[in-house]
């Protein structure tokens, strides 16, 4: 209860700095989280779409399994065998 409510303040406050300016969004299909595009620590281009990720390690395992990722993102249904 109170540990979620935290995690909740501490969320918010990562996020909370919003760039001015005309940055425009994208979302890391490996980690879903919201990445700015001129901020973006790796890229990747797949399919003939620029995927952008919030770290080297997300792009590393989307390299590795674009479809993977872009099929999860999309069902939001995660199956590990
Ligand atoms: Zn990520």
């Amino acid at each position: 209860m109170a540990g979620r409510f935290r995690r909740l303040l501490f969320g918010e406050r990562s996020g909370a700095k919003t760039p001015k300016g005309s940055g425009r969004m994208a979302t890391d299909p490996v980690c879903g989280m919201d990445v700015d595009e001129d901020r973006a620590a790796a890229t990747s281009e797949y399919g003939g779409k620029t995927y952008y990720f919030c770290a080297v390690g997300c792009k590393k395992a989307f390299d590795k399994d674009p479809e993977r990722y872009l099929n999860e993102a999309t069902s939001m249904h995660r199956s590990e065998h």
